[in-house]
């Protein structure tokens, strides 16, 4: 079984269901291959932990207690909080803090049966479309390790393309789930805003910030998706009311007759020529497949940009607030009073990024600036939202790149922090819009780099989406190549 590292996550699922392997022997093979932390991807492992989990889990498949994902292993973005790992965000103003709980997701994934590996490694409070952004040094993309993984849940995309995981946790606030995804050749999920809890999720904006699933397929998506998601209204009020789905019903539905909106405004000068290849290449397949092409407009995507790095920072500048060396983490040594003591653990323990947003967002906020500034971004925000419903008139589904170009070189864009705000053109107006999106494996560019579509869907399409992407990977093989050596 020493391919058990390239399984999905249903073929392993049924493995230990049919007792043909052990948890132990799943967790075992995946902690050997974590040895030496390949990539970067992780930024904990603890063995014992992740043993322990998988003993319970072989009691729980002898004796008939079993979940749906008995003794499967995950991994978590380290924005998740854990009480068995430690939890940083990716910031040194977080080294050394263990949380007192779990997060309602990783709570609800342990439910069903997954084994946690640890917790992956993420640009700094999930700021940054890179992982450049991380405290604890890059994560390199398996398909080139001169190259980024995307961000910011580049550990979970790496990890997954890799053969470190089966699956991750990952979290979309303007593309985090999408993007990587996309630049590491595996599938990843954003779902609806409030389909997953927030509880224990580390906030970044609050309005936007989504937690999905991170795999190799739609389907294995579909699996962690329908266990992850839920209401937690005593934890978090935005999480949705509504019963949990099993998103793996539909997978099979025919797709003749879909229709496929191709909003002009993602196809335009900034897209990369070879990203366009392959992103014509699956929308031929889905032709192929008796889906009608529709053209749409999407008119306001250019303004997503500034709408979403205004409204992004201010409620950052909010929510991170509460790292003040009080209560979490780092607090810096010398002091001479309370506010200095803010001051100097603040300067310490954010990187820059985080500061320039910090920054930013008080600035929005700002008297004067509020209705300049954050109270427009709201207004087309609205429109953006707006711009969609139209759109889902003509349209089931909204297909078009996750980003203008195949995962970029380190050093790209090092020092030029807008040049990674406009590459995120393309997944910013579903965040704003509160919409599902996901990535999907559609083909390879330069440098043999692979290229995702992204599927967009109206509120709670979910299982519309994962049939539309599971039906192009059953006429395709994209999802199923791995970067050399895995
Ligand atoms: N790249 C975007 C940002 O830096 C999105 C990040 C995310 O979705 N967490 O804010």
């Amino acid at each position: 079984m020493s391919e058990l590292h390239n399984l999905s996550v249903k073929a392993l699922a049924s493995l230990l269901q049919t007792k043909e392997v052990s948890a132990v022997e799943v967790a075992t093979r995946f902690l050997a291959r974590m040895g030496g932390n390949p990539h970067n991807a992780y930024l904990d492992i603890d063995s014992e932990v992740t043993l322990a989990q998988a003993r319970a889990s072989d009691a729980k498949l002898a004796d008939g207690t079993a979940g749906p994902l008995e003794g499967v292993p995950v991994a978590h973005k380290d924005v998740f909080v854990t009480r068995d790992f430690a939890t940083t965000a990716g910031s040194k103003i977080l080294s050394g803090y263990r949380s007192p709980f779990d997060a309602t997701v990783v709570q609800r994934l342990r439910s069903a049966g997954m084994v946690s590996l640890g917790k992956l490694n993420c640009d700094e409070f999930a700021m940054g479309s890179a992982n450049e952004n991380s405290a604890y040094g890059p994560v390199q993309n398996p398909w080139d390790t001169a190259r980024v993984p995307g961000g910011s849940s580049g550990g979970s995309a790496a990890a997954v393309a890799a053969g470190l995981a089966p699956a991750a946790t990952g979290t979309d606030t303007g593309g985090s789930i999408r993007q990587p995804a996309s630049f590491c050749g595996i599938t990843g999920i954003k779902p609806t805003y409030g389909r997953a809890s927030r509880y224990g999720m580390i906030a970044y904006a609050s309005s936007l910030d989504q937690a999905g699933p991170m795999a190799r397929s739609a389907e294995d998506c579909a699996l962690l998706l329908s266990a992850m998601c839920g209401a937690d209204l005593d934890r978090d009020s935005t999480s949705l009311d509504m019963p949990t789905e099993d998103f793996a019903a539909s997978l099979n539905n025919s797709i003749e007759g879909l229709r496929i909106g191709i909003p002009k405004e993602f196809f335009g000068e900034g897209l990369a020529a070879d990203v366009r290849a392959a992103v014509d290449g699956a929308l031929r397949e889905y032709e192929k497949l008796g889906a009608k092409l529709v053209p749409i407009s999407l008119p306001r995507t250019e303004l997503s940009i500034p709408v979403y790095y205004i409204i992004a920072p201010a409620e950052a500048s909010s929510n991170l607030s509460r790292f003040d060396g009080v209560k979490f983490g780092h607090r810096a040594k010398d002091y001479t009073d309370l506010v200095d003591m803010y001051k100097k653990t603040r300067a310490e323990g954010f990187g820059n990024e985080v500061k320039r947003r910090i920054m930013t967002g008080a600035y929005v906020l700002s008297h004067g600036y509020y209705d300049a500034y954050y109270l427009q971004a709201q207004k087309i925000r609205r429109m953006i939202a707006d711009d969609f419903q139209n759109a889902f008139k003509e349209c089931d589904v909204i297909a078009g790149p996750v980003a203008p170009s195949v995962a970029w070189k380190f050093g790209e864009n090092a020092n030029d922090p807008v040049a990674d705000y406009l590459a995120d053109i393309f997944t910013l107006p579903a965040s704003l819009a509160g919409l599902p999106g996901m990535s999907v494996p559609a083909g390879f560019g330069a440098g043999g780099m692979p290229v995702g579509l992204q599927l967009i869907g109206n509120y709670f399409k979910e299982a519309q989406l994962l049939n539309a992407a599971h039906r192009l990977q059953q006429a395709t093989d994209f999802h199923l190549r791995k970067p050399q050596g895995i």
